[in-house]
């Protein structure tokens, strides 16, 4: 007998962040919008799913839910849990594009599936090769002198790997900021992400004072659609280039790697639709010979921990993984074991399934609407 989806719930919920947050591509302040999937089986199984989307990738929460309420409950409702690849063919068959609603889905049914076999989902990937992620902390707050005290005191618990949100405070501002970090903290691990903040016309002008300053990587610097341009940057810096807002997914990581347009690439469960999407960026991203990073949209708990589970299977993901939303950037969030983020650190969940526990109370207070 096989099980059956019985139940879809869908929550729009809200939570605060502890601080506001610049990007090349806009500040986000006060609270920011998730969906939180709930997807109950005949067997009496729960798995949990989370969408965090952010506008300048594609969606807000309302249209993920509007996606998933209209377009993907109906082919999943008593469909067979355990059939992971056939569910996430009927997603795609039922709409075009929303990643972010397909990866919150594809992670409930994985969590199912690691309940049923009382492993973690790593396991059902074929395990992990690591226990833990180093973490990147994204230096984001427009008060760049709350951001330095920061800063030092995580480098004194042991974080090495800060990346620091440039283009939206002007170029001086953005070489004042680094090279504050840099000498405050010589031994940093020190990235830069401009979030499409640059200009084709004097990019390259530009990133070689940023050279300068010994980043490990310098990410997205221009706008999606430029990708020719990234190409002209990669070519002429000696500093790696990341590929962020430019590859979603494993096809156009193929047509990146084509083009020489980066030479490293954030891999985000909510950009390509899930963890076997992320594995398949992978793998093309490992022949290619670029490195992978676990990135992040605006995701919380339920979705990092799915995040955490599939990079720790993945022996070419080796530039760590900015999985700190729970931990130091919202104020509240729905599970009651926080992904761990400690010491410079992430720990990959080793119990059942994704690993997690909701804690009911913190998602009731922050449900702003059921469907
Ligand atoms: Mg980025």
């Amino acid at each position: 007998m096989t099980d059956r989806i019985d139940l879809i719930t869908l929550r729009l919920i809200e939570s605060r962040i502890r601080n506001a947050r610049s990007h090349g591509s806009g500040t986000i302040s006060r609270a920011v919008r998730r969906v939180i999937v709930t997807i109950a089986t005949a067997d009496g199984l729960t798995g949990w799913g989370e969408a965090a989307p952010w506008a300048p990738f594609g969606n807000v929460a309302e249209t993920t839910l509007a996606a998933l309420d209209g377009a993907l409950r109906p082919v999943l409702l008593g469909a067979d849990p355990a059939a992971i690849t056939a569910r996430m063919e009927d997603c795609a068959h039922a709409i075009a594009f929303h990643p972010e609603a397909k990866a919150a889905v594809e992670m409930a049914l994985w969590d199912i599936a690691g309940q049923r076999a009382n492993a973690p989902v790593h396991a059902l990937l074929g395990g992990a090769v690591r226990d833990t992620i180093p973490l990147s902390f994204s230096i984001a707050d427009p008060d760049f002198a709350a951001d330095l005290a920061r800063a030092r005191e995580m480098f004194a618990q042991g974080h090495r790997i800060l990346k620091v949100k440039t283009g939206f405070a002007g170029h001086a501002e953005d070489l004042r900021r680094l090279a504050a970090l840099r000498d405050a903290l010589p031994e940093l691990d020190l990235r830069v992400d401009y979030n499409q903040g640059l200009d084709p016309f004097d990019a390259l002008v530009r990133l070689r004072d940023v050279e300068r300053l010994r980043p490990t990587f310098i990410e997205q610097p221009l706008p999606r659609g430029q990708e020719r341009a990234m190409a002209a940057l990669a070519a002429a810096l000696d500093t790696p280039i990341m590929a962020d807002e430019s590859v979603y997914d494993a096809t156009e990581m193929l047509r990146a790697a084509r083009d020489g347009i980066a030479d490293c690439v954030s891999i985000k469960l909510g950009k390509c639709g899930g963890i076997g999407p992320a594995r398949a960026l992978d793998a093309v991203a490992a022949a290619a010979g670029w490195p992978t990073y676990g990135g992040t949209l605006w995701e919380g708990g339920i979705a990092l921990a799915a995040a955490a589970h599939v990079l720790s299977t993945l022996p070419n993901m080796t530039l760590g993984c900015e999985f700190y939303m729970p931990s130091y950037a919202l104020a509240h969030d729905v599970v009651a074991d926080v992904l761990q983020a400690s010491g410079g650190f992430v720990r990959v969940p080793d119990g059942p399934g994704l690993g997690i526990t909701i804690d009911p109370a913190a998602l009731e207070a922050q449900t702003v609407a059921v469907a």
